[in-house]
């Protein structure tokens, strides 16, 4: 009897999934929904007109599986904010530059959700929100409803990222070249000063105030989930569960996705055929082939992505090169046929000219390694498949992503930071081989996969990402049965 009132408890619940609208958020949070909906509860999903053209086929999936599961789109006030025409999603934007707009624009969305959670049926037990969107907490009080953070980054980067802050260490260094240790940490992470994202540093104080001010309201949500798993992250989920009393590790959330047409279909749509491209990759040996990817909001200029191309070549091995829409210049358009450069690696290099089906490549036996900017959700892509990756971050908590494959998984081969030098073609090639045939490389292969094996137990019925989730729901009905 009791176990059937928690069960009907349970199905009452409806939870309100607000994403920054960036595919890093949006990504994992549906993977989430998905994972929350199997358990028998309502879910909604908060997007805009644009984003639910990329994300409907998936909740159509969903649903045809009977999960509860919606998408609710509010229009997106792109032009007050002063945002390029049709950008919805980050990854539309021209400049990083244009962030604050963006977030900005996130915001202007409080009314019409307010009024949306009027309307909806059954009403939203909960928000959970990306950490981003601090102005959800106030909607939450508003509607005397919880509000969770999801956090995008692993609980290595908060616990690294805090015991800086506090610590200071970084003011102590003579330079910005000199090396500091970051204290009290289960693993030796040494930083130079010049690594640091903005927000850590001395000069961004618009950046600082925007990351404070997540960390302060972070402190009223009434709990945290974290897409990672706690075998993953040993020491320094711990560590983080010291700050936050109610702290739940749920992922790797994209391990939901068993079929490989929901491998295929994530967050855009692919600029190849799921078949030709599982033809190509089928017709390449095991482990041999080099997957070159650097996320969804990278800008990286045309010099930079011939270094790549070369460096690639340079391998001599099989590869697949995703050069992103926004980063599909003239130049480099110019380059590659004046130098007559597919016909070079015809029949081992394969190009794609924007969104590629990044987790179906990633979990085809003939990858050997991926070739990474370090986004938390790639890492998370890279480790679950069990490849082992070679690192090259470009800016904010991807250096900590790095430091992490690198220094604490030892699963990848480091070549630098992107936006420190220009990473020549030689290092891309030394990398590689390093990866496939270096003194380390068995070892490292055979600790991805054990990482991965880590993941996947921690997602299955009784690993402790799924206890997590039940616990997190039971946190859900607690907080909101009417004796509380
Ligand atoms: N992604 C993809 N195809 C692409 C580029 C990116 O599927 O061609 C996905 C990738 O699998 C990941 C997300 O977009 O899930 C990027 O998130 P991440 O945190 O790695 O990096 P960001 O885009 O925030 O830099």
């Amino acid at each position: 009897m009791a176990n059937s009132n928690i069960h009907q408890q349970q199905q009452q619940l409806h939870f309100l999934l607000i994403p920054l609208m960036s595919q890093s958020h949006i990504i994992p949070l549906t993977d989430f929904a998905k994972l929350l909906a199997l358990r028998g509860v309502d879910v909604t999903i908060i997007t805009t007109p644009l984003n639910a053209i990329r994300y409907r086929p998936i909740i159509d999936r969903a649903k045809s599986l009977n999960l509860k599961i919606q998408l609710a789109a509010l229009e997106f006030p792109n032009r007050e904010a002063g945002l390029p025409e049709c950008c919805e999603n980050m990854d539309s934007l021209t400049s990083l530059d244009q962030g604050h707009s963006f977030l900005e624009a996130n915001e202007m969305i409080k009314a019409p959700l307010e009024k949306l959670m009027q309307e909806l049926v059954p009403r939203p037990s909960c928000i959970v929100s990306t950490n981003a969107l601090v102005w959800t907490n106030e909607v939450a009080q508003k509607f005397k409803i919880p509000r969770y953070v999801f956090h995008t980054i692993s609980c290595f980067t908060i616990v690294c990222t805090l015991k800086i802050s506090e610590n200071k260490m970084h003011e102590s260094v003579a330079s910005d070249t000199d090396s500091f240790l970051v204290p009290d940490m289960p693993h030796k992470i040494e930083f130079k000063r010049s690594q640091l994202p903005e927000w850590l540093g001395e000069k961004s104080d618009d950046k600082k105030h925007i990351m404070n001010k997540m960390k302060d309201t972070e402190h009223l949500a009434r709990g945290v989930l974290v897409n990672s798993c706690e075998e993953m992250e040993p020491g320094y989920f711990e560590e983080y569960k010291k700050q936050r009393s109610r702290v739940w590790a749920i992922g790797p959330t994209l391990l939901c996705n068993k079929e490989n047409l929901d491998k295929y279909d994530r967050g855009n749509k692919s600029c190849i055929d799921e078949y030709q491209c599982l033809k190509w990759l089928d017709s390449m040996k095991p482990c041999s082939v080099i997957y070159a990817c650097f996320g969804s909001l990278s800008h990286i200029p045309s010099p930079q992505l011939i270094q790549f191309g070369l460096g690639l070549e340079a391998s001599n091995r099989p590869f697949i090169w995703i050069i992103r829409k926004n980063d599909h210049s003239a130049e480099t358009e110019t380059w590659l046929e004046v130098n007559k450069f597919e016909e070079r690696v015809k029949g081992r290099g394969l190009i794609i000219r924007g969104w590629a089906p990044q987790v179906l490549i990633l979990s085809h036996p003939s990858v050997g390694g991926f070739f990474t900017h370090c986004g938390w959700n790639s890492t998370l892509e890279g480790v679950c498949a069990g490849v082992p990756m070679i690192t090259l971050p470009l800016f904010g908590e991807q250096i900590f992503n790095e430091k992490f494959v690198v220094d604490v998984l030892k699963v990848g081969v480091r070549i630098g930071l992107m936006s420190e030098k220009l990473a020549t073609s030689e290092q891309v090639k030394d990398a590689i081989e390093e990866l496939i045939d270096g003194e380390e490389a068995g070892e490292r292969r055979e600790r991805a996969k054990e990482v991965a094996e880590l993941a996947k137990k921690a997602v299955e019925e009784g690993g402790s990402s799924h206890t997590n989730i039940t616990m997190f729901i039971q946190d859900v009905m607690h907080a909101t049965s009417p004796s509380q």
